[in-house]
């Protein structure tokens, strides 16, 4: 008998919710034990997931002109990227990338919906780490199923035991890797190991090593289904083009089971349910587009190898749009979308390397001395005292020069100060006035300038007291 069908919506974007719907683990309250699947979609989810598990475990690892490479050094403030050091000031570039990275999504998600949840977010990664880990130790999809049900033997607290020691080692290793962009790394993990880490980075490591075992060990899809924002607002980047993971219904159904080579009345959905069951969110795509469905292409593949044994046409399910499978199409400059996300991203990258061209890799404040507006000195002069803070934003020790620009001849207490990579020098300066001195004040500027590179300069105004 055939099932039941809800028809897929007429138009995209609009989130549909089955009228028949395959109830999730969640409204079961059961375990979702999802199918592993071989295939095209497979190996590129796999690949990609191996280079951003290789990346984030590696990157702290890498050092740079003896430093680590990327380092947010708390402590200190500062933000390390390979040769570039980042203050609190220089967190607009950051704002930047952020912004810069959102709208990039959005572009991606209106050509291809949620291929960053299916292939990148690291909360796929690490739960298909976690679930390869636990087929290791309990089996294909079928001997999970069965050894949940089965009462607790010893052989099934042997497999449970392994599983979560493993399980635990690869948290322990995730929250190291964590922290290890913030302390340094090479330090860490020989202390974290050997017991010796100081307190708080023992404490962050086990928090986040908690939060990696609860989110990929446990959770898994209900992050995507219940606490993900991104899954919510999704459709609000589609257009009538993007291309999801998609069932042709017009092709598949009425959809029926069959033996090969049968001829028959049916649509090409041979009702496997095999795209169900290596669905890592526990949904039936055939039941339309809808909020849980991560793009991953595990569905494409399952379906795929089933038309082919059947010696059916491939893409059954495909990453396509349902205006596609309509025939229909429209050039990429009529898409508002596109358009919109398209110009937005490029303002935000201008905006980026403007700031990167014009940041300044210098920091100085000038503060008076608040004790006495003025000193009159032996000789009739007039001396002022300040505190110059001047940070050395670079990566390397620099020589720089100070000077004082104003209307009257002055003379500084002294000309130039070196500081170390990355540091800040409090310098007390005195500037003195010979007589005659007209005005009882004048307006000052500090300027500070850079030895080597002399187009590094910063200035700031101050005022000089004489009477
Ligand atoms: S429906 Fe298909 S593409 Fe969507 S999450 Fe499930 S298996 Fe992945
Ligand atoms: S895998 Fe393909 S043939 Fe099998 S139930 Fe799903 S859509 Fe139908």
């Amino acid at each position: 008998m055939v099932k039941q069908y809800s028809p897929i919506t007429e138009s995209i974007p609009v989130i549909h919710i089955p009228t028949a719907p395959q109830s999730t683990p969640a409204q079961r309250n059961t375990k979702l034990h999802f199918r592993s699947q071989s295939g095209r979609f497979n190996r590129w989810r796999r690949g990609l997931n191996t280079l951003l598990i290789g990346l984030f475990f590696l990157l702290p690892l890498i050092n740079y002109q003896g430093r680590q490479a990327i380092w947010f050094d708390l402590a200190n403030q500062q933000f390390y990227l390979f040769g570039a050091s980042l203050w609190p000031q220089d967190f607009t570039l950051l704002a930047w990338v952020f912004i810069a990275a959102a709208f990039a999504l959005f572009f991606v998600t209106l050509f291809w919906g949620r291929v960053w949840c299916g292939f990148l977010c690291p909360q796929t990664a690490w739960t298909f780490m976690f679930v390869w880990v636990e087929e290791k130790f309990e089996g294909s999809r079928n001997q999970r199923i069965a050894l949940d049900k089965a009462p607790m033997s010893l052989g099934k607290a042997g497999k449970r035991a392994g599983k979560h020691s493993v399980w635990l080692l690869l948290s322990l290793l995730t929250g190291c890797g964590f922290v290890a962009y913030f302390v340094p790394a090479r330090e860490l993990y020989t202390a974290i190991f050997s017991f010796s880490a100081a307190f708080w980075d023992t404490a962050w490591v086990w928090f986040f090593a908690l939060c990696t075992y609860l989110n990929a060990g446990w959770m898994r899809e209900m992050m995507c289904l219940h606490c993900c924002p991104y899954a919510r607002f999704q459709s609000a980047m589609f257009d009538d083009f993007t291309q999801t993971v998609t069932y042709d219904a017009a092709r598949g159904e009425a959809r029926g089971p069959r033996k090969r080579k049968q001829a028959t009345e049916l649509g090409d959905c041979v009702d496997s349910n095999l795209c169900v069951e290596v669905c890592p969110t526990g949904i039936d795509i055939r039941n339309g587009l809808q909020y849980e469905c991560i793009n991953c292409g595990a569905c494409v593949d399952a379906c795929n190898q089933t038309m082919d044994k059947f010696g059916y046409r491939p893409n059954l399910i495909s990453y396509t749009s349902d205006t596609a499978l309509k025939g229909r199409s429209q050039p990429l400059w009529q898409r508002k979308r596109f358009l919109g996300y398209g110009l937005a991203l490029l303002v935000v990258l201008a905006m980026l390397v403007l700031d990167l061209q014009t940041r300044e890799l210098i920091d100085l404040n000038v503060i008076r001395d608040r004790q006495s507006l003025y000193r009159v000195m032996d000789d009739d002069s007039v001396e002022n005292s300040y505190l110059l803070k001047i940070r050395n934003k670079t990566q390397q020790d620099r020589h720089y020069s100070i000077a004082a620009e104003a209307n009257l001849p002055l003379t500084l207490s002294q000309q130039e100060v070196f500081i170390a990579a990355g540091e800040q020098l409090e310098l007390p300066l005195t500037v003195r006035v010979k007589p005659p001195i007209q005005q009882p004040s004048y307006q000052l500027r500090f300027v500070v300038t850079d030895s080597l590179d002399t187009h590094q300069t910063v200035g700031q105004t101050s005022v000089f007291f004489s009477h």
